[in-house]
């Protein structure tokens, strides 16, 4: 990586132009699985990572310390190193305890420390803060103009899992009226927050993160309630087993209309769904307190009752009164809220805000390459998931490299591939 400061005189501060191989921005599991991938492939890969934050996984982490999440959901061979066992042979050789839930899913204990360990051995530089302002392609090299200065790449990978939060119009009536009366679940600090104890608060959705915040508001003393307009769906993972393989995913991949392909995907997400033993947790008491839980109902409408809480009114015909409200209602991807990357995007078909990708994740003809739920055209319906992060990231790295890593990670059983064929 070269660097050279330079300084612009409007900015009044010293910027920096930055040339480099491969830039990636995010520095999330995804993000991560790509550092790894190609270091692995090529220990001398010349990268730049650039995130918000000057830290590693510095959302993944947040957002499970504010729910306070003591285990992953997907199972233990689920992560970003390139070999599927290298989180378990570390859990046996550092002697963390298991979290003993079906199909082992590691302790989030266990997964940062890993975690921390391999960006240690991949020799990984903290990301440089700077965030995307705008995009040029040659087709062969990209120009990103950032926050922070200037990025010459050859290739960019864009891992910044970019959503837009899902938000009831409901709540349009109750927002703004009082602070902390209504807030998305991912802004729910837990252990930062005022005392719970004798707080009414209601949870809109029926997915892990809420039943998280469920289980452990009413750990804190809250009476808690959830609203879920499906049936509560249970199931062990948040996509069936069988679109990690060929299973599903050989038809997945023959079919040659692209917008079913996507509405399949969709499908085969299924809204949001919680494991059987969170179901077990949610319906025990938690200190004499239980967990209410409003199954098949909608909110209608909200009024707020200064000076304090507010009335929900519910499809039941119900009506609720509560402290406070927690949106769990999960996120839509769309790499449309990325306004830096319109100048490209205008050439590539996009579905739904997914991008009709190859299957090297590539955006067209440009050396830029997506992960995550971006992904989902080529990767199917778990591309936003780790699964999704280590199969992007062999993916690219064999784009960028024209090396193949072999299932175990390895970088010994390379060979050389063309990638647009
Ligand atoms: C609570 C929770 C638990 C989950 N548990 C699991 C699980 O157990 N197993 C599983 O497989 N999946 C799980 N997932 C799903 C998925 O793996 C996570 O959402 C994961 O964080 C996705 O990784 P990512 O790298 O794509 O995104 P992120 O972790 O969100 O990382 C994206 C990075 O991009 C950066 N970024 C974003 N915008 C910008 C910008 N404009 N400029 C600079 N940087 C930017 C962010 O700062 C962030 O660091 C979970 C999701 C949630 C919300």
């Amino acid at each position: 990586m070269i660097i050279i400061p330079i300084m612009i005189s409007d900015m009044g501060k010293s910027d920096e132009v930055v040339t480099t191989e491969t830039c990636i921005i995010g520095a999330g599991p995804h993000g991560l699985a790509a550092a790894l991938y190609l270091k692995q492939a090529d220990p001398f890969a010349d990268l730049t990572v650039i995130d918000r934050s000057n830290e590693w996984l510095a959302n993944w982490t947040q957002q499970f310390k504010r729910a306070e999440i003591a285990t992953l959901r997907s199972p233990i061979v689920h992560h970003p190193a390139p070999n599927p066992y290298a989180l378990t042979d570390f859990v046996t050789r550092k002697n963390f305890s298991r979290s003993d839930l079906p199909y082992d899913p590691p302790t989030t204990q266990a997964f940062s420390a890993f975690c921390a360990e391999i960006i240690t051995e991949a020799d990984l530089a903290p990301p440089l803060i700077a965030a995307p302002k705008s995009v040029r392609s040659d087709h062969n090299s990209i120009k990103l103009e950032t926050s922070s200065g200037i990025i010459y790449a050859q290739n960019l990978i864009i891992a910044m899992n970019p959503h837009q939060r899902i938000i009831p119009q409901w709540t349009w009536n109750i927002i703004g009226h009082q602070a902390g009366l209504i807030e998305h679940a991912f802004d729910v600090d837990l252990p930062n927050m005022p005392d719970l104890y004798g707080q009414r608060v209601v949870i809109i959705g029926g997915g892990l993160t809420g039943a998280h915040l469920a289980r452990n508001a009413t750990q804190r003393g809250a009476s808690v309630t959830i609203v879920a307009r499906r049936p509560l769906q249970i199931r062990d993972f948040d996509t069936e087993p069988g679109w990690l393989g060929p299973k599903y995913l050989n038809d997945y991949h023959a079919d040659s209309d692209a917008t079913r392909r996507i509405q399949t995907a969709h499908d085969a997400r299924n809204g949001s769904s919680i494991p059987g033993w969170m179901l077990n947790s949610l319906t025990e008491p938690i200190n004499g307190l239980s967990i209410e839980i409003l199954d098949s109902t909608e909110v209608l409408s909200a009024q707020p009752t200064p000076p304090k809480g507010c009335v929900l009114n519910l499809s039941t015909e119900e009506e609720i009164y509560c402290d406070q409200v927690w949106l769990a209602t999960g996120t839509q991807s769309s790499l449309h809220s990325m306004r830096w990357l319109q100048p490209i995007l205008q050439d590539i078909p996009t579905i739904d805000g997914l991008p009709l990708v190859d299957q090297s994740l590539r955006l067209g003809p440009h050396p830029i390459f997506v992960m995550g739920r971006s992904a989902t055209f080529a990767l199917g319906p778990a591309a936003g998931n780790l699964w999704g992060a280590r199969q992007a990231a062999h993916r690219i790295t064999t784009a960028i490299t024209g090396l193949e890593l072999g299932s175990d990670g390895s970088a010994h059983s390379s060979k050389p591939r063309n990638i647009n064929s």
